[in-house]
């Protein structure tokens, strides 16, 4: 497989590269992801688990409150304490790697914007990127190989 993507922490101990494209990527504007990431929105890969390998480190997860309620761990390298990626709803197979570690993060720009409800009001969103106040119909914007793909994952 020739798709492949590498990346990791601030520090370097941290290193990993995904295989294949995302199945999706995530532009959130969501109070939580502004106040854990200390900035506007957050931006993260769906992957699978098993599509990252990890080639040093071992990043550690730290688990954070949500507005939901719902369980979400943030992974982070355990030296410079990066966040590498979030397991949401903890689901084994299903990883939200953030874009902003990735070596080349700007090849993989967001599919869609959520949560804009809660957006910073001077950040003007693209007009070809679809958007949505809150969550959103995953069958009606995924494409049919990566819903196969999510569909395929245990847990
Ligand atoms: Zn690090
Ligand atoms: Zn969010």
């Amino acid at each position: 497989m020739t798709d492949t993507r590498e990346g990791g922490c601030a520090c370097g101990a941290v290193r990993y590269r995904l295989h294949g494209a995302p199945m999706f990527v995530h532009c959130c504007h969501c109070r939580d992801c502004q106040r854990q990431t200390g900035t506007a929105f957050v931006l993260n890969v769906l992957i699978e688990t098993d599509r990252i390998t990890l080639l040093s480190g071992a990043p550690e997860p730290v688990a954070v409150p949500t507005d939901s309620g719902r369980p979400h761990d943030v992974h982070r390298c355990p030296a410079c304490r990066t966040a590498l990626w979030s397991d949401y709803g903890r689901r084994p197979g299903l990883r939200f790697v953030r874009v902003g570690t990735l070596d080349d993060p700007a090849a993989l720009p967001p599919d869609v914007h959520i949560y804009t409800r809660s957006k910073l009001p001077w950040i003007a969103l693209p007009a070809d990127v679809p958007a949505f106040a809150a969550y959103y119909d995953m069958k009606s914007l995924w494409p049919a190989a990566s819903l196969d793909r999510r569909q395929a994952i245990r847990g």
